[in-house]
């Protein structure tokens, strides 16, 4: 069976950047040290963090004194003041990326546009975009929200740096018929769109595909999806032990990509339990 592995797969630069922050923080030794929410989507890493003396705390509320670590994809504006005005050390590992989405949410806003933010209005880093957006916003993932929007002077469009270009597109589309003016950002990250194309290429070559990465990370998610329309024998999962032998039945080709925030230690453990079926 022979296995190809994405070139790709693995640690995005925000990731990379958020997860040495936060354990160079570990290493400094303060007791006090927490990040608000998981530092990324990553079971694994949260727990390898806690064992460094990295807590999670969900609020800024339960953290009385000392630092806190802001994750890769960002925290509201309120949050960020909150922890301010508590006089907490804040280490803002914020992705440059997603805080360029934010910035531009604040600009459209300053600007008069009603923005519009392609995405998934429940994940963390949406919810930190619409806190610098104002109040005439509206947060879609596919067109059907916006045929009730009454039409608009001006639209501005930010998109979750996880969305997929074709879903910006269309939403796009969309909008064209919304506004007189409409100003659009391209918010996807690099990084997500190259992940997509490569995994996209590899499920068209193999008869089974697997794809590596924590269940609450976006992009993850995203690659899952993408997979498995072209490859219905796709299968998203966290660690090795959730291999199931059968999946492999048959195959000849196996293809393993993972998600921006799965450690190469994850990926590699998967890679090398696919390679043991072969041998028995
Ligand atoms: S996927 Fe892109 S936006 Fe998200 S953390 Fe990684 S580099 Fe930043």
């Amino acid at each position: 069976m022979e296995i190809i592995l994405a070139k790709t797969a693995g640690f995005c630069f925000g990731v990379k950047r958020a997860t040495s922050m936060a354990f160079q923080e570990a290493e400094s030794g303060n007791p006090d040290t927490y990040t608000l929410g998981s530092i990324i989507h990553n079971p694994q890493v949260v727990e390898k963090l806690a064992s460094a003396g990295v807590a999670v705390k969900k609020d800024v509320e339960e953290i009385g004194h000392g630092t806190v670590i802001i994750r890769s994809h960002g925290v509201t504006l309120q949050e960020m003041e909150r922890a301010k005005d508590k006089g907490l050390r804040v280490v803002d590992a914020t992705c440059p990326f997603v805080k360029k989405a934010q910035d531009l949410a604040a600009l459209l806003k300053d600007q008069g546009y009603f923005v519009v933010i392609v995405g998934d209005e429940e994940h963390p880093e949406v919810k930190s975009i619409i806190s610098y957006g104002g109040k005439d916003i509206v947060v879609v993932n596919s067109c059907d929200k916006l045929r009730t929007l009454p039409k608009k002077k001006k639209i501005g469009v930010v998109a979750q740096t996880t969305q997929s270009f074709d879903n910006l597109k269309a939403i796009v589309n969309e909008c064209l018929g919304k506004a007189g003016e409409l100003r659009i950002f391209n918010t996807i990250c690099g990084a997500t769109a190259i992940r997509q194309d490569q995994s996209r290429d590899i499920a068209e070559k193999v008869d089974c595909m697997i794809v590596v990465g924590g269940y609450s990370s976006a992009n993850t998610k995203r690659l899952a999806e993408i997979c498995k329309e072209i490859q219905p024998n796709t299968h998203h999962i966290e660690v090795a032990d959730e291999l199931d032998r059968a999946w492999f039945k048959g195959v000849k080709r196996v293809g393993v990509t993972a998600g921006a925030s799965t450690p190469d230690w994850v990926t590699d453990e998967v890679v090398e339990r696919i390679k043991s079926y072969e041998v028995k």
